[in-house]
């Protein structure tokens, strides 16, 4: 707790006051671009690795980036919470994509193939929602053998949530009218990377600039500008969280417990 603490003053006294503007502007109302389905892992982090700003992303997280599916009446009922924000993101923000990213190492579908491994209730009953990914790994060639099993059942696992995430009225109904683009992301953790599945090539390919100006002529959305530079604020953070790797970094050394 006390580096979260330490964090806390250090955002409050540093870099707070470089984003007055962005929140003064925020406080009016939100209108982010993508709804962001990660897992809980703390090693997934969106705002670190897409570099997004407060305001950029509507985020639901949970064990194992799953969405649970809607029944015949196109209701959740595993998870009214999930569901509800899924709803408001589409309806009452307008997101124009959502994203639902996996990860490696992760230790909802490392739990899924662990048939020895006791599982408290509640994790158990949610997981039911991975099982199904289980199966279409067991009945599909991996999309990249050379993966661990467990990494090969995370890459499946996100394909299986997109699945389910179009079993929701209103995502049906988005992508009808065009308004929506569904995204399967994977995050590898030991290299730093993350990938998009490429429906074309039928694997997750790493997001490098080339493959995000290929991405961004495919939804329509390239221009002559080509990536945008950091924002001020953001280097700052950056910054940070290069010292914090090295171990130079005052949150990280001097605050430590
Ligand atoms: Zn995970």
């Amino acid at each position: 707790m006390r580096k979260l603490l330490h964090g806390l003053v250090d955002f409050r006294e540093r870099l707070a006051p470089k984003y007055q503007d962005t929140f003064a502007q925020l406080a009016l109302g939100q209108k982010p671009d993508v709804l962001f389905v990660g897992c809980s892992d703390s090693r997934v982090v969106p705002n670190l690795f897409a570099s997004t700003e407060p305001g950029d992303l509507f985020v639901i997280r949970n064990v194992g980036n799953l969405v649970a599916p809607c029944d015949a009446s196109g209701v959740n009922r595993a998870d009214r919470s999930e569901a509800a924000a899924i709803e408001y993101a589409i309806e009452r923000l307008g997101v124009a994509d959502i994203v639902i990213c996996g990860h490696s190492e992760c230790g909802a579908t490392l739990a899924l193939l662990d048939d020895k491994m006791k599982l408290p209730p509640n994790l158990a009953n949610w997981l039911q929602y991975a099982q199904v990914s289980l199966d279409r790994l067991n009945n599909t060639a991996p999309l990249d053998p050379t993966l661990s099993r467990h990494n090969q059942l995370s890459q499946a696992n996100v394909l299986q949530q997109l699945d389910h995430l179009r079993t929701y009225p209103s995502v049906v109904k988005a992508l009808a009218e065009k308004r929506l683009r569904l995204h399967a992301w994977y995050f590898d953790i030991a290299s730093i990377e993350v990938e998009t599945y490429d429906p074309e090539l039928n694997k997750f390919v790493v997001i490098d600039r080339d493959v995000a100006a290929k991405l961004l002529k495919s939804l329509g959305e390239d221009d002559d500008k080509g990536l945008e530079e950091p924002q001020p604020a953001w280097q700052y953070a950056a910054e940070t969280y290069r010292k914090m790797a090295a171990g130079t970094c005052c949150t990280s050394q001097n605050h430590q417990a």
